[in-house]
C-alpha cells in the first residue's frame, strides 16, 4: 500500500500537548519556529482532568517553606528521588504558580484575595493551590490559550510512530494525520517527549483512553533506557469498578476511609497523618483490609465519607465529584458514603532526563543530543519511588518550562538535520506492515488480557512468582499480537489502527515495568514486594534502567543524588 507524506522542518518539535508540552512550547515559541503534535485536541489531554491542586510552599495558610517541601518530597519518594532534581522543582514552586496566576489561571482563593491553599497526602501544610476541583483543566486551557497567542503551531490529532535517531542524535520524527491517515515527517534541531504516562497497561485505571505509554515506547525503540519503571503509583480512591478518580482533595478537605467494620482504619497504619498519608502507603492500607475480610460486605471496596463536611462545603470545593460520582454510580455523597478501591493512576518512572529535560542515557548521565523530555514520561527523577500528590502537576509545568528555556538555548548552537530519506521509508513500510495484518488475533482481546495481568500480579502487593508469571505472558502475548487483523481498512480516523499502535506501546511499557519489578528484591515506596518486605538501602538505592535489545532487555543500574536528607525509616 503506497502512503503519501509530507516533510515538515521546525527548530522545536513537541510531542504531547498536556502541561508539560504546552508550557515547555511557551517558553521557547516567541524565539523559534515551535510545533506542538497531539494525538488528542490539546485541551483534552490528560492534564485537564487533574483536580486536586498543584503544590507550591506559598505560605498562604501555614507558616510553610520550600525546604520543608523538600522533605517531604523526599520523604514521600522513600529516598529515592535524585534530591537536587527535587529542590529546583520545590524552589521554582512559587514562581511557577505566580506566572499561571499572571497569564489568567483562575486559582480558588482566600478571603483576602490570595491564593487559597489545601491539605494533600504526605505534605505537612496546606500547600495544594486549586481551582475547585478542576485545576488541571483551568490551567491547561490558560496554556493553550497562551501558546495560540505566541504562534505555536499546533498538529492536533496527530499520532507520532516512530522517533528519527542518527549517529546517536535525535533528528525528528514520523506521525500520522488521524484525520485522511497520511503518514508526515517532522525534522527538528530539538525533539520534546511530552507524551504523559502508560495507566492503561491495568484493567483498573484512573487515566485517560490515551494514556498508553507512548513517549516511553518511542524512546525504548530508539535505544534509550527506560528509569526506574517498577514505580506505578496506585492512588487510593478511585470509583469501585470503574477506576475513576476522586481527588485526594476530598480527604484533604476531611473525608474519612472507612473499612466494612465502620472502622477509619488508617488509625491502625499511619496515625499521624490517617487519611492523608502518602499514596502507597493509603493503597496498601486499603488493599490490606479488603485482603484481610475487611472490605464493605467482605468484598473487594471500602466507603470514601464525605458526608460529615456538609452540604455547602461538598458543592462549594468539591463540585465535580459530587457530579461525577452521582452520574457513575447513582450515589449522592451528601448523603451517602462512595464506594471505593485503589486505581493505577500514576506513572513514576520514565525517560531518563537532567536538570534540563535533556534525555541522558546511561548512568554517567551522558546526553542524547536534540532529544528533551518532560511531563510524567520523564523521569527526571523527583518522584522516586513514591510521588506526593499535587506534586505531578508542579513537576510538569516547572521542567516544561526549564526544558523550554533549555531548547531555546540548545538550538541557537545545534544545525538544522539534512532529510533522511531512509528515516521516512523505515517509518512508511512499519506502518504499512502494521496495517496489512490479517491474522486471527484480536487487538481488544490481547489489550484486556495484558491490563488484567498486570493488575494481578504487578499492582500493588508482588512477589517473584507474579512477576515472572506476568513477564512470560506478556513475552506470550506480544507473540499473538503479531498474528492480529485489522478489519477497517480506511484512512480517516482508523481508530482500528490507532489502538493497534497503542497496544503494541503498553507490551513496552508493561515488559520494563514487570522486568524491573522482578530485579528489585526489597519493597520501596509503591513497590511492595511480599517476598522482601523490607527496604534495602545497601543493595537498592539506586535506580533502574532497562534497555531494550533484540533479546532479553538489559538491565542497569545508577546511582541517586542525596544532597540534603540521609535516607531514613519512613514512618507517618
Ligand atoms: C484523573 C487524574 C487526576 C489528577 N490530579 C492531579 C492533581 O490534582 N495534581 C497533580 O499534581 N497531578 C494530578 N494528576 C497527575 C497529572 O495530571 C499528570 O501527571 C500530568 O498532568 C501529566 O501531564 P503531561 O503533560 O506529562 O501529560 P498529559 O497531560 O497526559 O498529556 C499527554 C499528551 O501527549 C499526547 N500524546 C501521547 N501519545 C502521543 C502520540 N503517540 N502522538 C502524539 N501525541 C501523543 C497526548 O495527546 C497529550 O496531549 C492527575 C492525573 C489523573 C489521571
Amino acid at each position: 500500500m503506497q502512503q503519501t507524506y509530507e516533510q515538515h522542518f521546525y527548530d522545536v518539535v513537541i510531542v504531547g500537548s498536556g502541561l508539560a508540552g504546552q508550557r515547555a512550547a511557551l517558553e521557547v515559541a516567541p524565539f523559534a519556529r515551535t510545533a506542538v503534535i497531539s494525538k488528542v485536541y490539546p485541551t483534552r489531554s490528560h492534564s485537564g482532568a487533574a483536580q486536586g491542586g498543584i503544590a507550591a510552599a506559598l505560605g498562604n495558610v501555614d507558616e510553610d517553606t520550600w525546604q520543608q517541601h523538600h522533605f517531604d518530597t523526599v520523604k514521600g519518594s522513600d529516598y529515592l528521588a535524585d534530591q537536587d532534581a527535587a529542590e529546583i522543582m520545590v524552589r521554582d514552586a512559587a514562581q511557577v504558580v505566580i506566572e499561571l496566576e499572571h497569564m489568567g489561571t483562575p486559582f480558588s482563593r482566600l478571603p483576602d484575595g490570595r491564593i487559597a491553599q489545601r491539605n494533600f497526602g504526605g505534605h505537612k501544610y496546606k500547600r495544594a493551590c486549586y481551582s475547585a476541583d478542576l485545576t488541571g483543566h483551568v490551567m491547561l486551557h490558560t496554556l493553550y490559550e497562551q501558546c495560540l497567542k505566541y504562534g505555536t503551531k499546533f498538529y492536533n490529532e496527530f499520532f507520532v510512530t516512530r522517533l528519527f535517531m542518527k549517529e546517536g542524535r535525535c533528528i525528528g520524527l514520523s506521525a500520522v494525520n488521524l484525520a485522511d491517515g497520511k503518514l508526515h515527517s517532522f525534522f527538528a534541531k530539538a525533539v520534546l517527549i511530552a507524551t504523559g504516562g502508560g495507566g492503561r497497561a491495568f484493567s483498573i485505571t484512573a487515566t485517560a483512553h490515551a494514556t498508553t505509554g507512548d513517549g516511553f515506547a518511542l524512546a525504548y525503540r530508539a535505544g534509550i533506557p527506560l528509569e526506574d519503571m517498577e514505580f506505578m503509583q496506585f492512588h487510593p480512591t478511585g470509583l469501585y469498578k470503574l477506576g475513576i478518580l476522586v481527588t485526594e482533595g476530598a480527604r484533604g478537605e476531611g473525608g474519612y476511609l472507612i473499612n466494612g467494620k465502620g472502622e477509619r482504619f488508617m488509625e491502625k497504619y499511619a496515625p499521624g497523618m490517617m487519611e492523608l498519608a502518602p499514596r502507597d502507603i493509603t493503597s496498601r492500607s486499603e488493599q490490606t483490609e479488603i485482603n484481610e475480610g475487611r472490605g464493605i460486605d467482605g468484598k473487594d471496596y471500602i466507603y470514601l465519607d464525605l458526608r460529615h463536611l456538609g452540604k455547602e462545603k461538598i458543592l462549594e470545593r468539591l463540585p465535580q465529584i459530587h457530579d461525577l460520582v452521582f452520574k457513575s454510580l447513582g450515589v449522592d455523597c451528601i448523603k451517602e458514603p462512595i464506594p471505593i478501591q485503589p486505581t493505577a493512576h500514576y506513572t513514576m518512572g520514565g525517560i531518563p532526563a537532567n536538570l534540563d529535560g535533556q534525555v541522558t542515557i546511561d548512568s554517567e548521565n551522558t546526553i542524547v543530543p536534540g532529544l528533551f523530555s518532560a511531563g510524567e514520561t520523564s523521569c527526571i527523577s523527583v518522584h522516586g519511588a513514591n510521588r506526593l500528590g499535587c506534586n505531578s502537576l508542579l513537576d510538569a509545568v516547572c521542567f516544561g518550562r526549564r526544558a523550554g528555556k533549555a531548547m531555546a538555548k540548545y538550538i541557537t548552537g545545534a544545525s538544522m538535520p539534512d532529510i533522511d530519506e531512509e528515516q521516512i521509508k523505515v517509518s512508511v513500510k512499519e506502518l504499512d506492515e502494521f496495517k496489512s495484518r490479517k491474522g486471527e488475533e484480536k487487538v481488544a482481546s490481547l489489550r484486556e488480557q495484558l491490563q488484567k495481568g498486570m493488575m494481578v500480579r504487578c499492582g500493588i502487593f508482588r512477589d517473584s512468582e507474579k512477576l515472572s508469571a506476568q513477564l512470560a505472558d506478556i513475552r506470550k502475548l506480544r507473540g499473538r499480537f503479531q498474528n492480529i487483523g485489522l478489519e477497517d481498512s480506511t484512512s480517516n480516523y482508523n481508530f482500528e489502527l490507532m489502538e493497534a499502535l497503542e497496544c503494541s506501546w503498553l507490551f513496552d511499557f508493561s515488559e520494563a515495568m514487570v522486568l524491573g519489578a522482578l530485579k528489585r528484591e526489597e519493597s520501596r515506596g509503591a513497590h511492595s514486594r511480599t517476598d522482601f518486605p523490607k527496604r534495602d538501602d545497601e543493595k537498592f538505592l539506586k535506580h533502574t534502567l532497562i534497555y531494550k535489545t533484540d533479546g532479553e532487555p538489559r538491565v542497569e543500574y545508577k546511582p541517586v543524588v542525596i544532597t540534603a536528607f540521609q535516607p531514613q525509616e519512613r514512618k507517618y
